[in-house]
């Protein structure tokens, strides 16, 4: 019974990673064309499915939105993105924080060679 269980689950998760990946592409594009309650709400329901099935939004996406208010950003309308000291410094013009990620996990590689 469990092995069944364990099998339905798997199929949701990827049912679940499918949906996040569809709802980020819609939230870019609504954003583009700035429709951005649009976008905020696709952000809403990707994290709400992320955290129902277990499924960790990808990191490409994780920088797409605000990590305080959950807002989409569109760079130049409701972000600013800097780079200082080997960090990528976004600023949110909503909720006027900033989110800091570094650069070191993808320069590493280039740094070595
Ligand atoms: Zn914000």
């Amino acid at each position: 019974m469990s092995r069944k269980h364990n099998g339905k689950k798997q199929v949701y998760r990827t049912i679940a990673h499918h949906r996040i990946h569809y709802l980020f592409t819609l939230a870019e594009a609504y954003g583009l064309e700035g429709k951005l309650y649009l976008s905020d709400r696709y952000v809403a329901l990707a994290r709400k499915i992320s955290m129902k099935y277990l499924v960790p939004i990808p990191v490409e996406y994780t920088r797409r939105f605000c990590k305080h208010c959950y807002c989409y950003h569109v760079p130049s309308l409701t972000s600013r993105v800097r780079i200082h000291r080997g960090m990528i410094i976004s600023y949110c013009t909503r909720c006027k924080k900033y989110s800091r990620i570094p650069l070191h996990g993808h320069s590493s590689s280039i740094r070595q060679s």
